[in-house]
């Protein structure tokens, strides 16, 4: 027997189920969201181009805006200790004609105001775990083992890495080469100003980045190996601002943990296809990236935008023509930026000279034009 009817059944409640949830209810059709209760999340997300006034445009900014910080540099600097240096490079929005790129949001208040939109747009929201689902030619039904199933005309997988929903519709994973890393991530008030800017150091093991917070406070994004991430976790307060501090040799001052430190192990994968029957896959159920060029969550809300638009004032929200344009508008953006961000990533990662000369090359080359540094800006912000 069916519990819950809807014209959409979102799968997972991260940042791309709610923020589907709410941008789908906003079209008017009926929306159901299974989840089961999320865990504490300390990362921010840097939100760029569009995407703020996307996130604006959903009613939810508001309530995040005090706690975030505009983004009006991006500052890379070569911490590889490698014989050629890639010379230091700063993206200023103001080459752009830009106040900044973007906004750096706090993920914990985002997923809250997301829920309370959520809430008050009339979604119905089930505390459960999707374990079987069953596409047929008119519905698709999702069922919990809490004995909860739910019928809808659209699934959408929002479920994340591991999605039971790419599962059910058959979908493979194109998975990147498993480069062991980890990010930890956490909240760091310094003595020194951060001006807005966001500072990449790029090391050995992967970049160490401190985006800019209210106040003289920073997020701390630390790729590094699976086991020094490990080490860096189980540091004291004390002891791991002392770390992040020596790791960004000092150029914000004295540095003091706030809250817990958090570790998110790193992977590159695609789905093969991003639709099936009844089915649209969004967010890292669809692709998962590296958190470099901060364009995870940036994409996802292009996913969104998308598929909003596709479903608006549809009578069928998973009938094959609106799943099939979506699928060829979101693959054909994904490839470019998966690609973009993997290349970056492994460049930073090889001591194989060439692909690092290259590299530094690159970043003497950006450097030294302000056409090729706008371009790259701009294509960071989202244009194709
Ligand atoms: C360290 C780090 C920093 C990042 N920084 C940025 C950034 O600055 N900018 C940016 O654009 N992106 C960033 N990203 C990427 C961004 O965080 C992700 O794209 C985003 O969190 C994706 O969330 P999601 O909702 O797709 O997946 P998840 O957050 O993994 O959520 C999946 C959800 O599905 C639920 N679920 C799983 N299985 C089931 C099931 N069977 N039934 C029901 N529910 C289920 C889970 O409980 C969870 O609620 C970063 C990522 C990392 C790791």
């Amino acid at each position: 027997m069916t519990d819950v009817t809807a014209e959409i059944a979102i799968v997972g409640g991260g940042l791309a189920g709610l923020t589907a949830a709410v941008a789908l209810a906003r079209t008017g059709q009926s929306i159901v969201l299974l989840a089961p209760d999320r865990p504490a999340d300390r990362r921010t997300t840097a939100l760029l181009g569009e995407s703020v006034a996307f996130i604006r445009s959903l009613g939810v900014f508001d309530a995040v805006a005090t706690q975030s910080q505009p983004l009006r540099g991006i500052r890379v600097i070569d911490a590889t200790g490698r014989l050629l240096r890639a010379p230091e490079v700063l993206f200023d929005a103001a080459e752009l004609g830009l106040d900044a790129f973007g906004q750096n949001v706090p993920n914990e208040p985002l997923l809250a105001a997301l829920e309370h939109e959520a809430a008050r747009l009339g979604v119905v929201r089930l505390t459960a775990t999707a374990t079987a689902i069953e596409a047929g030619p008119d519905a698709i039904v999702i069922a919990g083992p809490e004995g909860t199933t739910v019928a809808a005309r659209l699934c959408v997988g929002a479920d994340g890495r591991k999605s039971s929903v790419r599962a059910a519709a058959g979908i493979g994973l194109r998975e990147g080469r498993n480069t062991g890393q980890a990010a930890v991530v956490g909240t760091f008030e310094h003595a020194l100003p951060h001006n807005d800017i966001s500072t990449e150091f790029h090391t050995p093991n992967g970049p160490f980045t401190l985006v800019p917070l209210p106040g003289n406070r920073s997020a701390l994004v630390w790729v590094t190996t699976t086991g020094e991430a490990d080490y860096l976790r189980a540091l004291p307060p004390a002891a791991i601002a002392e770390a992040v501090e020596r790791q960004a040799s000092s150029f914000l001052g004295a540095m003091t943990s706030i809250g817990p430190t958090q570790a998110f192990p790193l992977a590159t994968a695609t789905a093969t296809r991003l639709v099936g029957e009844r089915i649209a896959l969004i967010g890292e159920a669809a692709h998962v990236l590296p958190p470099i060029a901060a364009q995870g969550f940036n994409l996802t809300l292009r996913d969104i935008a998308a598929l909003a638009r596709l479903v608006s004032g549809a009578p069928d929200a998973g009938a094959p023509d609106i799943l099939a344009a979506y699928g060829r508008e979101r693959e054909a953006d994904l490839g470019v930026r998966a690609i973009a961000v993997s290349l970056l990533n492994r460049s930073l990662l090889t001591a194989f000279l060439p692909a690092h000369a290259a590299r530094n090359l690159g970043l003497a080359v950006l450097d030294a034009v302000p056409q090729l540094r706008r371009a790259v800006m701009r294509h960071g912000l989202g244009a194709t």
